[in-house]
């Protein structure tokens, strides 16, 4: 599948639901209303949507949320998915949680064929933790955690660089993630969804924080891509790697490759635009996949540029309504 800029589109990520068990300051209120559970894609029908996609040259799949592995029965649709992964069709299969559940799932997961994991986590201070997520128990992450690490599953942290929030711990995150062997992520707050926080006070650009990791760490560029956004250096103390996401300060749309499909089965051709296809109809309309095929090319064609998010203090609106729990992080 190629867009109208020549990008080719080999990524899909899948949120397999909007619900969660944290509600995390910069991503969700507190009080969310959910999609009523009748309007979900079964997991077989989204089984057949990444097949399709697969079909249609996907080489990567992340599964996502909401927090993913709160969804029913999840593991079926990661162990149906892995024929694939033996078929070779699919490169890699993995997913980006919370690890509020990852002591229980590590090990399947990675029995399922699952190598490497997006853990999120923005503070290894338990107080804090609790303050950022407004539910999350730190001790069950970090067991979580531990548990990947010992399934062997790869394991990359992603944290998202809140002014005033985190911002003083970047540096013990970046010795912990480096003596467990784990990537470090670091991520700029989009403005996405109302959350009933400000972000322009949490908002803090990473070339700062860069910056700040360079009075105490040899930060060297490399040119490792791991198929998403990241901008990876080799830290030369640590060995490990840290990377940078900044869809705020530097727009990456160029290089984008991925489509991102909601649990009930709508495509946004980007995460900062608004528009969307519906695949759940044509996937619905019959068994065979000619509709929804059709569909998904005609998404492909209407792949937008990029995005325009914006966070000042003119601006002091998301840019997209909806939150990244609905597209999946
Ligand atoms: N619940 C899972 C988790 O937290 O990893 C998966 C879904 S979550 C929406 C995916 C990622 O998006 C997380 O790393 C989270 O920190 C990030 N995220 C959520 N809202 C964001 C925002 N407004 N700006 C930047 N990153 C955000
Ligand atoms: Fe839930 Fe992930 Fe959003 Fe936090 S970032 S509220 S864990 S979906």
């Amino acid at each position: 599948m190629i867009d109208p800029f020549g990008r080719s589109i080999s990524y899909l990520r899948v949120s397999v639901t909007d619900r969660c068990d944290l509600r995390c300051v910069y991503c969700m209120s507190e009080d969310m209303t959910f999609l009523p559970k009748k309007d979900l894609l079964t997991l077989e029908e989204l089984d057949r949507m990444c097949s399709a996609f697969i079909g249609l040259g996907v080489k990567k799949l992340r599964i996502t949320g909401g927090e993913p592995l709160v969804r029913k029965n999840v593991m079926s649709l990661f162990n149906s998915l892995s024929r694939h992964l033996v078929s070779g069709d699919l490169q890699e299969l993995t997913l980006t949680t919370n690890g509020t559940q990852l002591a229980q799932y590590a090990a399947p997961l990675k029995a399922a064929g699952v190598a490497r994991i997006n853990v999120s986590l923005d503070s290894l201070d338990a107080a804090r933790f609790k303050a950022i997520t407004r539910w999350g128990n730190h001790a069950e992450v970090m067991n979580g955690i531990a548990a990947a690490k010992d399934a062997h599953l790869k394991v990359k942290i992603n944290t998202v660089a809140l002014r005033g929030v985190n911002d003083d711990e970047f540096d013990d995150m970046l010795a912990w993630t480096g003596a467990n062997g784990f990537d470090l992520v670091f991520i700029e707050t989009m403005p996405m969804g109302e959350t009933g926080t400000d972000r322009t006070e949490q908002y803090l650009p990473l070339s700062m924080v860069r910056a700040k990791l360079a009075r105490r760490w040899t930060l060297k560029d490399i040119s490792d891509n791991t198929g998403g956004p990241a901008r990876y250096t080799r830290c030369i103390e640590t060995g490990g790697r840290v990377g940078f996401i900044t869809p705020m300060t530097h727009n990456f749309c160029e290089s984008c490759n991925r489509v991102r499909l909601t649990c009930t089965g709508q495509l946004y051709m980007c995460l900062g635009q608004d528009d969307v296809a519906d695949l759940r109809a044509p996937l619905r309309a019959s068994e065979s996949d000619e509709r929804l095929i059709a569909a998904i090319h005609n998404a492909i064609a209407r792949k937008p540029k990029g995005h325009d998010f914006i966070i000042d203090r003119r601006h002091n609106k998301p840019s997209v309504n909806r939150h990244m729990s609905v597209t999946g992080g």
